[in-house]
């Protein structure tokens, strides 16, 4: 049996369900090569294409991928088009008795599987779904009146009592290379040029298997113990930075609980284990709710009074908004394709409680320049935030960003590292330089509006603004 297999955000060997299948069901009784046809289809039609700093991980890990394969004899054919049609046009060139596929939970994807099933149907092909990428299916837990979860603690704990499945492991198989032809990785042009912004991400970020793998030993040894006290402090390596792993899949969410639950007893691991299923939570809202890519998931912010303000805008975007917190939150996200959870809310509070301005105005500028752009957890971390989402944080909590700095960043240290001009600046005004006494500020050599700016609003105001506006809606 011939069997295409579609890589979509699961580029790895190791617990990968539908490939080990394909492997398994394809190979023959004298144990030829296995008759594999792997694929992965670059889709630009997708509203939401890999794009940005994101892409950037996908041309490496997609470089990764391509080298496992070859070292089992294999070829990984790269494609760009509409994914439906190309697999269509490669299932017809290789012949393909069968076309296997991990499933995806984006609107998009979803409906470009749904037509390659329809497809092979029509045409005779056999084609199975495997589950995708996350720990339970969508479809499994409901709550008691038959429903999906909107709510994320009966939800983590309906989760919980369930089975986990164990993973599966890649057993050493070996492929037929195919005759047909690939896209050059450069052809799909995923990487940036002129200027080439993501020239440092090499130096901190190492996409593929391989080396998920070895970031998850070093997560183990180094963060998963301590990870409850640590993880609201963005000044340390607190947190897994596992989030472009897991967003292409290089590692699986099952993979990862296994190992985790085997080192570690549960009360130790918990507060981890806790984050991979709202990584479940949001993909199942997404799954369930399709449009809160764009529109809110509670209807009545339907019609909320967002500002227009595109010098705000793009001063949050910068970097440049006076709060010492969210300039570095901002600097931190475009130097590294990556910000820290406690500060990604920080900075969406203050564009759409103190800025007033849509939360996806937020999600586009996340979108293009985080290495883990995932759509559910990007939307469902926006709406949150906002206000508008399942389960989201009410209204009246405004994150106060010279309070939050105070708190999590108590000494400044994240602050100097992202925000230079305030790097000697004394720790009792460095979340609000704007109260430090000319002598300070001249000692430091920074002259608010000329090297450091002025907050663009006010604190008070803003978040006066922000009550009534949504008082309005209750
Ligand atoms: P860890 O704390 O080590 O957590 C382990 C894993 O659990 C993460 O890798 C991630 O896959 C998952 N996870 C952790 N926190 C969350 C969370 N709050 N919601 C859902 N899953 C979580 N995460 C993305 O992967 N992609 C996004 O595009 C994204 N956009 C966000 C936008 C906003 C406004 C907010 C508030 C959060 C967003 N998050 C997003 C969630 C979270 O900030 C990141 O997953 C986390 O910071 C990644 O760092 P880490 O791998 O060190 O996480």
């Amino acid at each position: 049996m011939k069997v295409l297999f579609l890589f979509t955000n699961d580029l790895r060997l190791d617990d990968n369900l539908g490939f080990i299948q394909a492997i398994k069901e394809s190979k023959t009784p004298n144990n030829n090569p296995a008759t594999v046809l792997p694929v992965y289809i670059l889709d630009r039609e997708n509203p939401w294409p890999v794009q940005g700093a994101s892409a950037w991980w996908l041309h490496h890990s997609l470089s990764s991928l391509s080298k496992d394969i070859h070292e089992i004899g294999g070829k990984l054919i790269l494609r760009e088009g509409l994914t439906h049609k190309a697999v269509q046009e490669l299932a017809l060139n290789y012949n393909a008795d069968a076309v296997y596929f991990s499933r995806a939970y984006d609107p998009y994807t979803v409906s470009e599987q749904e037509k390659i099933r329809a497809w092979c149907l029509q045409n005779e092909l056999a084609c199975k779904r495997f589950p995708g990428n996350l720990l339970v299916e969508p479809e499994t837990l409901k709550t008691q009146q038959g429903n999906y979860f909107q709510v994320f603690t009966p939800f983590y704990k309906s989760g919980l009592k369930l089975e986990k499945r164990r993973p599966q492991k890649f057993l050493k198989s070996e492929l037929q290379a195919s005759e047909i032809k690939s896209a050059a990785l450069t052809e799909l042009e995923l990487l940036p040029q002129n200027p080439n912004w993501a020239s440092d991400f090499d130096q901190q970020w190492f996409p593929g298997e391989k080396n998920a793998h070895k970031h998850l030993k070093s997560v183990l040894a180094n963060i998963i113990e301590n990870y409850s006290n640590d993880r609201d402090t963005p000044s340390i390596d607190g947190t897994s930075r596992l989030s472009p792993h897991l967003h292409f899949g290089e590692l699986s969410a099952a993979r990862i609980w296994d190992i985790v639950s085997i080192q570690l007893p549960f009360e130790k691991s918990e507060a981890f284990l806790r984050q991979l299923v709202w990584r479940d939570f949001n993909a199942h809202l997404l799954f369930h709710k399709p449009h809160i890519d764009k529109k809110p998931y509670k209807q009545k912010f339907i019609d909320f009074p967002w500002k227009k303000n595109t010098k705000h805008l793009a001063l949050w975007q910068k970097g440049q908004t006076g709060y010492p917190i969210v300039d570095a939150g901002m600097r931190q996200l475009w130097q590294t394709g990556w910000m820290h959870n406690r500060v990604r809310m920080i900075v969406a509070s203050f564009l759409t409680k103190h800025l007033g301005i849509h939360w996806s105005e937020g999600a586009q500028w996340f979108w293009d320049t985080l290495l883990d752009a995932n759509l559910a957890n990007n939307s469902g971390g926006w709406q949150w935030v906002a206000g508008c989402g399942a389960d989201a944080a009410p209204y009246f909590r405004i994150f106060n960003p010279i309070l939050q700095g105070e708190k999590f960043d108590k000494e400044g240290t994240y602050i100097r590292t992202w925000v230079p001009e305030l790097k000697y600046f004394p720790k009792k005004y460095i979340h609000s330089p704007w109260t430090a006494p000319a002598e300070i500020l001249a000692e430091n050599n920074v002259t608010l509006g000329r090297n450091y700016p002025e907050p663009i609003v006010n604190h008070k105001e803003s978040r006066d603004w922000a009550l009534a506006a949504y008082k309005e809606l209750s």
